[in-house]
């Protein structure tokens, strides 16, 4: 059948194929195509092409096969079900009414699919986790998540991790230069900090958190990578920052919602020259204006100004919330 798609490059066609799903502009029900030079990634009615690297691409028509796995789940409950894989857990969407008979089918279907899970509680409390509920498989929150050549383990209900970031942490790696010095204030089990620190091997990344859990995780996952030049740090980053005056190229806040109590932590590691990465939820009628605010009034308590480096939507994160980026240089 034909569809629209967006005909890429070979080499960039995994980067264009993940900015995609996570805006929810990829057609999963038909197989992506390729011939010798290009990936013709299809692509949904209408689909939302901002923000998706679409250099030396264009939108096309091209014809397009079914894909057996979702075909077959078509047949047997009607309809394809929303769900996301991390590692071999499918954690079913929100809106799964019939969840056995779903994870049932998965199962069947997918054999890279060995644990059903569904969501009992939205990412919460100080160290943003979640509660889960099994439905089907081996029973666990335990697996191992591949991303960008790295590797994870985790366990979904101890430690944050989402693989909806993959697409941002890589736009993080591209702005780090050879020999530069990254702390990760909020680093969870490690998938900024392991990416940029395998990539990056002459920086120097300092990854802290607070939750011992995700430690534990983001300890393992240095020596599952064989990355050599992590620091993990376990503890409050308000308090941990203390021990490194101006230290930091680049200063990553990923913690959306809390971070601007730790933007006086931050201005202590910083110095003119540091790019700020501040990650937020905002409302859509001021996506960036109140937290670049934050971050100035920060910036000049500590006798520093600011330039504005970018300011970018991440993801949506409710009908009229955004998750977003902002990228700040600290100027003398
Ligand atoms: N950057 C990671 C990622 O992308 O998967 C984790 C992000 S998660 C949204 C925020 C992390 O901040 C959690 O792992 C949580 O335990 C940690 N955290 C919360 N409060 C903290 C604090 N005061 N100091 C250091 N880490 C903290």
């Amino acid at each position: 059948m034909k569809k629209q798609c967006v005909q890429v490059d070979k080499k960039k066609g995994e980067h264009v194929r993940k900015a995609l799903m996570e805006k929810g502009s990829l057609d999963t029900t038909v197989r992506i195509a390729s011939d010798e030079r290009y990936i013709y990634i299809p692509l949904i009615p209408d689909a939302d092409l901002t923000d998706i690297p679409l250099e030396n691409a264009q939108v096309i028509e091209h014809e397009f096969m079914l894909h057996e796995k979702q075909a077959t789940l078509k047949h047997i409950l009607g309809y394809i079900p929303k769900y996301e894989m991390i590692g071999s857990i499918a954690l079913l969407g929100p809106e799964e009414t019939d969840i056995e008979r779903t994870a049932n089918a998965l199962l069947q279907v997918n054999p890279h699919i060995k644990t059903v899970l569904a969501a009992l509680s939205p990412v919460e409390g100080e160290f943003r986790t979640r509660r889960f509920i099994f439905i089907n498989g081996e029973n666990t929150t335990q697996t191992i998540h591949k991303e960008h050549g790295c590797r994870y383990a985790i366990d979904m209900e101890k430690a944050y991790f989402t693989p909806r970031l993959a697409t941002e942490r890589s736009r993080i790696l591209e702005q780090i230069k050879d020999g530069e010095v990254v702390v990760d204030m909020f680093a969870g089990v490690g998938p900024f900090s392991i990416l940029i620190a395998k990539n990056r091997p002459s920086c120097r990344v300092m990854a802290i958190d607070k939750n011992p859990e995700a430690v534990k995780f983001l300890r393992y996952n240095t020596a599952l990578n064989a990355v050599s030049n992590v620091e993990t740090i376990e503890g409050d980053a308000k308090e941990e920052v203390r021990k490194y005056a101006r230290i930091a190229d680049h200063i990553i806040m990923n913690l959306p919602h809390t971070a601007q109590g730790f933007l006086d932590a931050s201005m202590m590691i910083a110095k003119p020259g540091t790019v700020i990465h501040y990650y937020d939820i905002t409302p859509e009628d001021d996506l960036y204006s109140a937290s670049l605010g934050h971050i100035e009034a920060a910036a000049h308590r500590a006798g520093f100004n600011t330039d504005t480096v970018s300011t970018r939507i991440v993801r949506s994160y409710s009908p009229h919330q955004f998750n977003v980026c902002i990228e700040v240089r600290i100027t003398g």
